[in-house]
């Protein structure tokens, strides 16, 4: 129910800008510039400003999230939760006029009710608004999401009901706590609403000084060259720190830029992917890209010498290059035994088969008569020849029998072989 009017929210914007509403054009104009800022010549003002689509990028900052605002170096978009408490939150406000910095305002349901100028305050200054859940329970890791939902939606609508034009609420949430939860994050995505970490607090809800707070606003900005910077206006510690912060963000050179969320109106920022990582991995950082054809540099462009008959495996200079066995062709010899000639022995009458199977049956028959005929005559003329023409023709099929030796010793090493690659399998 609230993400539709969230949507609805969204459009009635829309159609507002589309009026000529006075708002629109002043969020949606380039950022006012230091020099812009009339009666503070020495602002700092703000640089840019970064129209985002939510659900382009929905989890944003490097605290929790792979993902952060698409900054350059030395970039920094100041952010502050819990308002508006009118003792700080008034405080804040007039530092960053004076300043012309725009920053992004998470506020509280409950602060909201009780404080709704508060919230006026901020969106007539050109800041954005998001929420910060209702009551800002610190259990939103571990509630059930019934209860976180009913958070999240009272802060929307206590927020959004403060405001003169609940078109001015952006779709931004920041978790209280930061105590995220898939569950939450799943179904503020759902809603088309960013959930918002940071890159760097600088603890000033904690009970430290406000140089420390100053301190470590710097030091964490300095480590990490841009990003989010998590502050509380609601914090004594915070307001007396913020000059502090403001003057030597100027005095290291950098830079303020204003988040607004994209309509159909106004488009999202182009971007690429990689500038939505804090430190995009640059062209110095050996990774595999595409292409990625390496620039090899050769220290020693001398040529090589020819190779020698020794480098070639030659056993003597007089052996001749060609023809040569190849280690393959020796092996085979090797192991293989010679095969006996009885295999290649034809037996009594498969001549006449084979000649019938390839010639025509008339051939056949002529070439098989002129094949008997010899033996017909040698058998008519001389039987007493056909014992040893039998032993001739025994003799002729296996003539391996006078040769055992060969085979014999072939075969043991053989049998050894196998044996070997077996055991290697
Ligand atoms: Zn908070």
């Amino acid at each position: 129910m609230i993400g539709s009017s969230v949507v609805l929210r969204t459009r009635s914007w829309i159609v507002l800008c589309l009026g000529g509403f006075l708002g629109c054009s002043t969020i949606g104009s380039p950022a006012a510039l230091a020099a812009d800022c009339p009666g503070h010549p020495d602002a700092l003002g703000t640089s840019r400003t970064l129209v985002v689509d939510p659900r382009e990028h929905p989890l944003i900052g490097t605290m929790q999230y792979r993902e952060t605002l698409p900054l350059r170096d030395h970039e920094v978009v100041l952010t502050f939760d819990d308002g508006p408490l009118p003792k700080y939150s008034n405080q804040v406000l007039k530092m960053l006029d004076d300043e012309c910095i725009k920053a992004t305002f998470f506020i509280i349901g409950s602060q909201a009710k009780a404080n709704p100028e508060g919230v006026r305050k901020l969106v007539a200054a050109g800041h954005t608004v998001g929420t910060h859940s209702m009551n800002h329970p610190l259990t939103f890791d571990r509630m059930p999401i019934e209860k976180a939902e009913a958070e999240i939606n009272g802060g929307i609508e206590w927020t959004s009901a403060a405001m003169t034009d609940p078109s001015k609420l952006a779709p931004f949430f920041r978790i209280p706590g930061l105590m995220r939860a898939e569950g939450v994050e799943h179904h503020l995505i759902s809603r088309g609403i960013q959930v918002w970490s940071a890159d760097f607090p600088a603890d000033d809800w904690r009970h430290v000084s406000s140089d420390r707070v100053y301190q470590l606003a710097i030091q964490r900005l300095e480590a990490k060259g841009k990003g989010i910077l998590l502050l509380h206006d609601i914090q004594a510690r915070t307001v007396a720190a913020l000059p502090k912060i403001i003057r030597d963000l100027k005095a290291r050179g950098y830079r303020i830029v204003h988040v607004v969320p994209a309509t159909a109106e106004r488009p999202a920022t182009p971007t690429t992917p990689v500038e939505w990582l804090l430190h995009p991995p640059t062209e110095t950082v050996p990774i595999a890209r595409w292409p990625s054809v390496p620039s090899f540099v050769f220290t020693q462009t001398r040529t090589l010498p020819a190779p020698s008959l020794a480098d070639l495996n030659a056993q003597t200079e007089h052996q001749p290059l060609l023809p040569r066995r190849t280690k393959g062709q020796m092996d085979i010899a090797s192991a293989l035994p010679v095969p006996g000639r009885a295999l290649f022995a034809i037996p009594e009458g498969s001549v006449e088969v084979l000649l019938s199977t390839t010639l025509s049956r008339r051939a056949a028959t002529r070439l098989a008569m002129a094949a008997e005929t010899p033996h017909a005559a040698r058998g008519k003329a001389a039987k007493g020849t056909t014992a040893k023409f039998q032993a001739r023709h025994t003799a002729h099929a296996a003539p391996a029998a006078p040769k055992p030796a060969p085979q014999a010793k072939s075969a043991t090493p053989r049998s050894t072989r196998i044996a070997s690659l077996k055991k290697r399998a």
